[in-house]
């Protein structure tokens, strides 16, 4: 078995010597025990979290462990009476090849199922954050203006035709003007502002005459900012990541905007609301899957991936990742079917 284990915490920007590369011998399964082998490694921003030993919704990946992270696997060998070997399932094994399990928590997917990976992203858990936190907090309605950030990532990519399906007006951000061609084009958004354009705040301004209506929030700072003027009486916020400031170090500079954020609110009676999704909506899990799925297969959603070779890549494919150097949902291919 070979393992990223997490050997120190990183202060700032992670880097490659808060993770080493272990190998491990493999145990065959005992009674009740299946032996996993990971064939795709979902890497998402919530990791960088894990790497901190701070109070938060779940606990820290401790010095020493395997980093964490959700898996898709087949099952090598089977001492479990519910599991066979050939099976595919949908696991939360971590940055590694091999792992034992006693069946707890495992998805079947079955024998051969269409896009495996894809149960890491737009049908696995990015694909309900973004349904639940547009559909329950959002409540998007027809004609309304939405807004999001990391609009290429499986999340922000989801939301967007969500609400186009919706019959919004929706407005994405992402990094890079291939990107932003990339969600008009292919993604079906109104606009989509380059989030490193000088002008950027101008520019959102202008895709947004009618105001905000909805603002989906994965992104916080500067995005946060250009979008805060532009808040619509009775506007929703699903605060649903802050992807901006997770390798921040200290409190961003210039005036305190606490104060003009508490007022917009008060004045503007907007609703703001934060979630976690395995939290807060884990019994909607089977309407989620059976809507997206048929979104999916209609050519109503589309889904790109970003897909790079080799558990030794993984460090760095993360890293990139939270820099925006991704282009679809980040997987690593572990290992062949
Ligand atoms: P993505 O694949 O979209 O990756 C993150 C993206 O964030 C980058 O590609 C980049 O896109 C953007 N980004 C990075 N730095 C900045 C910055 N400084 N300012 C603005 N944008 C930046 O990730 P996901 O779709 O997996 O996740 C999106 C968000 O959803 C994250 O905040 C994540 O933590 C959150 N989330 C929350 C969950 C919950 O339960 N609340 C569950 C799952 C995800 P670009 O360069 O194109 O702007």
């Amino acid at each position: 078995n070979r393992r990223w284990v997490l050997v120190s915490r990183p202060h700032g920007k992670p880097a490659c010597d808060n993770f080493r590369l272990e190998t491990t011998s493999v145990a065959p399964p005992g009674e009740g025990q299946v032996l996993l082998r990971t064939v795709y490694l979902s890497l998402d921003p919530y990791m960088r979290g894990r790497m901190n030993d701070e109070p938060s919704y779940a606990p820290a990946v401790a010095l020493g462990d395997t980093m964490v992270g959700g898996t898709v696997c087949r099952v090598v060998s089977s001492r479990h009476p519910q599991f066979r070997e050939g099976e595919w399932v949908l696991a939360y094994t971590g940055w590694q090849t091999y792992a034992l399990s006693d069946g707890e928590g495992l998805v079947k997917l079955g024998d051969s199922p269409a896009h495996p990976s894809w149960r890491l992203g737009v049908l696995g858990m990015p694909g309900f954050t973004a349904y639940m936190g547009l559909l329950d907090i959002g409540q998007p309605k027809q004609g309304e203006t939405l807004v999001v950030a990391a609009a290429t990532g499986p999340v922000g990519a989801t939301v967007g035709q969500i609400g186009k399906i919706k019959g919004c007006r929706v407005v994405g951000v992402a990094g890079g003007e291939a990107k932003c061609r990339y969600a008009v084009e292919q993604l079906g958004f109104d606009a989509c502002i380059d989030r490193h354009a000088t002008d950027f705040s101008q520019q959102l301004a202008d895709a947004c005459p009618k105001g905000i209506d909805i603002y989906y929030e994965n992104v916080g700072g500067k995005v946060f900012d250009a979008v805060l003027p532009l808040l619509n009486t009775s506007a929703r916020i699903p605060v649903c990541g802050l992807v901006s400031g997770y390798n921040a170090t200290q409190p961003p500079e210039g005036p305190d905007r606490l104060p003009l954020l508490m007022a917009t609110l008060l004045k503007k009676r907007i609703r703001m609301q934060g979630f976690i999704i395995a939290l807060d909506y884990g019994r909607h899990v089977d309407t989620f899957l059976r809507e997206m799925t048929a979104w999916v297969q209609a050519g109503s959603i589309h889904y790109r991936e970003d897909i790079t070779d080799g558990l030794e890549n993984a460090p760095e494919a993360f890293f990139n990742m939270l820099e925006g150097k991704n282009f679809g949902k980040v997987i690593i291919r572990v290992s062949d079917d």
